[in-house]
């Protein structure tokens, strides 16, 4: 049996249990329960805070957890990373009132700055050789300018909004954090086994993320060119159409490259294209 914590609610608690499930990894889910015993795979669940999830799993507490790096890396854990997961991606940023000058980070050399990440943020100041004081509060970081505790903050980021809404402006990326998979380091064999299958089928469903399965008919002359915009895994699949003189081409194309690819096959002669997305991708 494999322990894993993950964050009990809060922003990455959707797709924590998501990926757990995508795996095929079935389990009955409570609002009210501390744990959890999935059904058709040895994995208990921990539903735990987010900041105590390092400390679990370097104490043997948890095997396994799901948790940002920017929790990770500000408790010195990252050591324990195992898999960067693709989710929950933001940024550590420093930010000033709107109206507030500023050039560069030297302006703010002996400022008062707010943040829950004195860590990140003081390896930051002093690799930029600043010194300011730091004040480390848990909550509500963005408010600490309006209310005269500090002239600027540092604070999580995704899109803004909360920055704009709080007359700040961002001027600095300090951390960029996306969520990760830890592992305590001393599992014994059986343990190390569960987390492979598990691992195994993790980058089955991270693969088939960024994959798209594309079906298209293409005149039999153009099947050639068009199976080179095609990388596929191997080589595009071609089979006969029943109306004479043309082809169907199966195959599979990265996420990334998709519009891209979809226009030259468009100007090579390719019609009816489909593009369905993959459940899982073994290779
Ligand atoms: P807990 O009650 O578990 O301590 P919390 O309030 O500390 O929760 P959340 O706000 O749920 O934490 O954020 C958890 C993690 O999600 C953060 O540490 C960060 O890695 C990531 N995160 C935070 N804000 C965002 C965001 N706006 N977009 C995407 N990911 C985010
Ligand atoms: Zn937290």
């Amino acid at each position: 049996m494999l322990r894993i914590a993950i964050q009990k609610s809060g922003r990455l608690s959707d797709d924590s249990l998501n990926l757990i499930r995508e795996c095929g990894i079935s389990f009955i889910s409570s609002s009210l329960k501390l744990k959890t015993e999935s059904t058709n795979f040895p994995l208990e669940i921990l539903f735990l805070r987010d900041d105590d999830i390092p400390g679990y799993v370097a104490d043997g507490v948890a095997d396994i957890g799901i948790v940002g790096e920017n929790v990770l890396v500000e408790e010195g854990k990252q050591d324990l990373t195992v898999e960067k997961l693709g989710f929950s991606k933001c940024r550590l940023s420093l930010a000033v009132p709107k109206a507030d000058e500023y050039n560069s980070i030297a302006d703010l050399e002996g400022k008062n700055i707010a943040t829950s990440y004195p860590n990140l943020l003081q390896d930051y100041l002093t690799k930029h050789g600043v010194t300011a004081h730091i004040h480390t509060i848990s909550g509500s970081v963005e408010i600490a300018p309006s209310i005269g505790l500090a002239e600027a903050i540092c604070d999580i980021v995704s899109s803004g909004s909360t920055l704009i809404s709080n007359g700040l402006r961002e001027v600095e990326r300090v951390f960029s954090s996306q969520a990760v998979l830890i592992a305590n380091d001393n599992l014994d064999e059986e343990k190390k086994q569960i987390l492979e299958k598990l691992l195994f089928r993790v980058h089955a469903v991270q693969r088939a993320q960024r994959a798209k399965y594309i079906v298209l008919n293409v005149p039999n002359d153009q099947v050639e060119s068009v199976s080179q915009l095609l990388p596929g895994i191997k080589a595009p699949t071609v089979m006969p159409l029943a109306e004479e003189g043309w082809s169907s081409l199966h195959s599979v194309v990265n996420e990334d490259d998709f519009w891209e690819i979809i226009e030259k096959l468009k100007e090579a002669g390719a019609q009816g294209i489909l593009v369905v997305p993959i459940e899982k991708m073994i290779v």
